[in-house]
């Protein structure tokens, strides 16, 4: 397959395919009822190429490593460099000019990992188009689409190529991605003059723009860069980019941080001149240093790479992100909305009921497989003998849009297992769809849509006479209904009956479905929503059973330990979800609320109704986003899954907006933050653990990375301050950033979630980075490293009096303390002094493993020894290093365990989890 260019798309000229009959524009593509074969469609990807938009231009290599160097501090280090070179000091020179590329150069590596970590994903939500070939219709990835396939349209696509409309029902389209108008446009099949601009081409839908309404069939005239996208060659709606507001935070904090540090070497180099006495070019190599050391500036890169890392964690258990900050939002959510049917439950429907007039039969059997029994009272039973039975049976059968295969002895459902369900029920009686679609060829449907809650269809018997069949919430359709159909014919609708039979199968967890017919024309000659209006007659009611998914049990039994609410948002019927409900430990079987009495509700009162309810039946769309809304009003954060077009608006309005990547609509995923590719409630509760443990590695690595800059700072100003030798000489301050700052702490974006992760309650969304318990922390943690190799510096200038080995000593003691604080860094607050806590990332013991060899050779080898001035240390003298580290290891523990023991972690506002103590 090979992208088309943009140049080769203007090569011919264009047909104005919108100024062409519909016969005209099947005849010049080649194509019938029945679409292209798959051989023809092979041939024509071939010629045509992948429907595909040339990808956009992204900056070369160059420019992306060049751009690295754009930034405060490397601008400081090379202007440095530079001053350092005139002075003549060459080794202060080259490794500031080395640490500058480094650093640039690890950047553009972390910058170039995330991005392809983000690509990669974006990858994965491929869109898929509907298309008749060979006669049958199959789903197929948008991609391979060629011009002439045929295709279908239904509400929440986005249109997969341009395509020349063929049948409409009442299709609206919106097409801001093309015109910028964003009121939807109706469309019809009547070809507009050639003239007529985009906007008025309504017998036209372009690719990229979202149907909104209706359903359609049209023929692909233009793909990939041929179509009217392509040409104005925008893509679309990729607005992903690597910030989110704690990067922008940390981002922030780090500039101020960096003009800080410039100000404290500005007096730091004023006091050490003219009140200590240090030369001037002396003064100005260690400020440098200093600057050099004290600047965080691996933050930026490694907490993108940290945030990458957790999409690509996520996106291993299928939940997909498609902004950025909802990897950090998911970690703050204090509530979860989530749709009932497929996402808390199996979506594997069978009947288990079917209530008529005068019986109540059960049906045996389980999944699609069509084996099974009815029975009546524990008797097998011919359904045959029972007419109102077979009826509702036919209308399940023929007022349906699912189909049912046998696939490698497996039973499959394409389309809504609702239906499925109902098809699989006449399977089992013999009622098979090749049977029903030929004594009752289907003239017209109104398809199912969540807010209507019904679905009709128009059929002619063998006698020529036209039928209405329709199928949906009982409640809907008692509406419809001004009789009931027994077994000897027509009576008097008992709506009492009904009403109470209806009860009884919603209480056992059953999905309900009502049945009804008549016999009658549409009046305007194809089916209308005003058809419906009456005049029908109940057939009967059908339970469905749809069991509870064993892992959102597990899931939502993890959330509620983990301080989420769990709240269940259902089409259902009250009684069936509150048994659901109560089966899923959802609710606690007290009663639903439905959308009805949402809808009356004043906002304080519905305020006050969400903190306590937790399960809302015969609810649509428009209802979730008024909970969406009353639960941020009171302060949650809020996590609300949707599948369906409508569902759009809610799914912006929530903190994190989850689509159903399975049976969600187009629209539904442009709407939300995260896609689950598996439609599963504990996908949901399986990111939030995971962007619960992204945030934790970016508080460790801002742990981490702080005090080690400090630590190497106070080290400098202590000894300027109380006019001691230089413990370290620039060129070794240096060095030791170089090693340590971007290779350690890096490690800790790779940090598996903690234990007890689920365990804390949620974290504060107003809760800022630095809190005071991080400012001590990181104070703490700078005065034990300086403590440690101040300490073994000057003790060796106290026994030797050898400035060399006593800074060789501190340059060492200063890296293993490092090292050690960043084993004691994996974790916040739980002790690492055991056999997980020390081993269970194995990229802290690789980077330990790194950084050793190069201290070897800094101290040992000659020709570091050359450069940096260090000399050989003695085995005894590795040990007093490795106490230094030791100490701070000992301390943060022990300060930690202070805080697990004592109350204090929780008046720091930081709960440490029950599970570490
Ligand atoms: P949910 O997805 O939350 O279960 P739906 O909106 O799919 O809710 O369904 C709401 C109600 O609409 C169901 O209880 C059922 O009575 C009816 N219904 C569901 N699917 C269909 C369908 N395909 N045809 C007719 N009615 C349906
Ligand atoms: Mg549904």
């Amino acid at each position: 397959m090979k992208d088309r260019s943009s140049q080769d798309a203007s090569r011919a000229p264009r047909t104005d395919w919108h100024s062409l009959p519909t016969e005209e524009v099947a005849r010049r593509l080649d194509t019938g009822p029945s679409g292209l074969s798959e051989n023809e469609a092979r041939a024509r990807l071939q010629r045509y190429g992948a429907n595909r938009l040339a990808p956009p231009k992204t900056r070369s290599p160059l420019m992306r490593l060049l751009a690295q160097f754009h930034n405060i501090l490397l601008y400081v280090m090379l202007a440095s460099s530079v001053i350092t070179a005139l002075l003549e000091h060459w080794v202060d020179a080259a490794v500031l000019l080395a640490a500058a590329v480094i650093n640039a150069v690890i950047g553009f590596i972390q910058e170039g990992k995330a991005e392809a970590a983000l690509d990669a994903i974006r990858g994965m939500l491929s869109t898929q188009a509907t298309v008749i070939r060979d006669g049958s219709r199959r789903q197929i990835d948008a991609a391979e689409l060629v011009p002439g396939d045929r295709v279908l349209l239904a509400s929440g696509d986005r249109v997969p190529a341009d395509l020349r409309l063929l049948t409409v029902r009442e299709l609206r389209v919106e097409e801001a991605a093309l015109t910028g108008e964003s009121l939807p446009v109706e469309k019809h099949i009547e070809a507009v003059a050639a003239s007529a601009p985009l906007g008025d081409r309504y017998d036209m839908a372009y690719s990229g723009t979202l149907v909104v309404y209706g359903q359609a069939t049209g023929l692909v005239v233009g793909t990939g860069s041929d179509t009217e996208l392509g040409q104005i060659n925008r893509l679309l709606t990729d607005i992903r980019q690597l910030a989110t507001p704690l990067l922008r935070q940390v981002d922030r904090f780090g500039r101020v941080l960096a003009f800080v540090i410039l100000a404290v070497c500005a007096l730091t180099f004023a006091l050490g001149t003219l009140w200590r006495g240090h030369g001037a070019e002396d003064m100005f190599l260690m400020v440098v240093a200093l600057a050099a050391a004290a600047i965080p500036e691996g933050l930026p890169a490694i907490m993108t790479v940290t945030l990458a890392l957790g999409v690509q964690r996520m996106a291993q258990r299928n939940a997909i992100i498609r902004r950025l900050p909802a990897v950090e939002t998911l970690g703050s959510v204090t509530v979860i909305c989530s749709d009932k049917t497929g996402t808390l439950t199996r979506n594997e429907m069978t009947v288990q009921r079917v209530v008529c007039a005068a019986h109540r039969f059960e049906v045996g059997g389980v999944g699609y497989a069509p084996v099974g029994d009815c029975t009546l009272d524990g008797r097998i039973i011919d359904p045959d003998h029972y007419p109102s039975l077979a009826l509702a049976i036919r209308i399940g059968v023929l007022c349906n849009d699912a189909r049912l295969h046998e696939r490698d002895g497996h039973w499959q459902v394409d389309g809504d297992p609702t239906e499925g369900a109902l098809l699989v029920l006449g399977g089992k009686v013999g009622f098979t769809q090749h049977i029903a679609d030929a004594a009752w060829p289907r003239l017209d449907s109104i398809p199912f849509e969540s807010q209507h809650r019904f679905m009709a269809s128009q059929h002619r018997d063998s006698d020529g006479a036209c039928w209405l069949f329709v199928k949906g919430a009982p409640e809907r359709l008692m509406e419809m209904c001004d009789h009931q159909l027994g077994d000897s014919g027509a009576q008097p609708l008992d709506a009492d009956y009904w009403r109470r039979m209806a009860t009884d199968i919603a209480a056992r967890g059953l999905r309900l479905l009502a049945l009804a017919c008549k016999r009658a024309e549409p009046a305007s000659g194809h089916l209308q929503a005003s058809d419906m209006h009456g005049g029908f007659g109940l057939v009967a009611l059908v339970g469905i059973i749809d069991p509870p998914r064993e892992e959102a049990i597990a899931a939502v039994n993890e959330c509620h330990r983990a301080g989420i609410q769990v709240k269940m948002i259902t089409g259902d019927h009250a009684e069936t979800a509150r048994a659901i409900g109560a089966q899923l430990d959802i609710g606690h079987g007290s009663a639903a609320i439905t959308g009805a009495e949402v809808a009356l509700m004043e906002d304080a009162e519905l305020r006050r109704v969400v903190r306590d309810v937790d399960v809302f039946a015969r609810a649509s769309p428009e209802h979730k986003l008024r909970l969406v809304e009353a639960l941020q009003a009171s302060g949650e954060v809020v996590a609300m899954t949707g599948d369906g077009v409508n569902d759009a608006p809610a799914l912006k309005r929530a903190d994190v907006g989850v689509a159903m990547g399975l049976k969600g609509t187009e629209a539904a995923k442009e709407a939300a933050a995260m896609v689950l590719t598996d439609d599963n409630f504990a996908t949901i509760a399986a990111a939030v653990r995971e962007g619960r443990a992204v945030y934790d590695n970016l508080k460790k690595f801002v742990l981490f990375s702080l005090p080690t800059n400090g630590g190497e700072a106070l080290v400098v100003i202590a000894a300027i301050l109380f006019e001691l030798a230089l413990p370290m000489t620039p060129a070794q301050v240096l060095w030791v950033n170089l090693v340590t700052s971007s290779t350690l702490g890096l490690a800790l974006a790779f940090e598996p979630a903690e234990r007890g992760i689920m365990t804390r309650p949620p974290r504060p969304p107003s809760e800022p980075l630095l809190s005071g318990f991080f400012a001590w922390r990181v104070v703490m943690v700078s005065l034990l490293m300086m403590i440690g190799a101040l300490g073994v510096f000057l003790w060796e200038m106290q026994r030797s009096g050898d400035v060399q080995t006593a800074r060789t000593l501190a340059v060492n003691a200063v890296v293993m303390a490092e090292i050690f604080y960043l084993v004691s860094s994996r974790s916040i607050f739980a002790s690492v002094l055991n056999r997980r806590g020390l081993t269970a990332n194995p990229y802290v013991l690789l980077s330990i493993a790194a950084c050793l060899p190069l201290q070897l050779a800094f101290t040992h080898a000659p020709a570091m020894q050359a450069l940096f001035g260090s000399v050989d240390l003695t085995l005894l003298q590795w040990l007093q290093a490795l106490a230094a580290g030791l100490l701070v290891l000992l301390v943060a523990e022990l300060e930690k365990l202070v805080i697990r023991r004592t109350s204090l972690g929780r008046r720091l506002g930081q709960r440490p989890n029950a599970a570490d103590r």
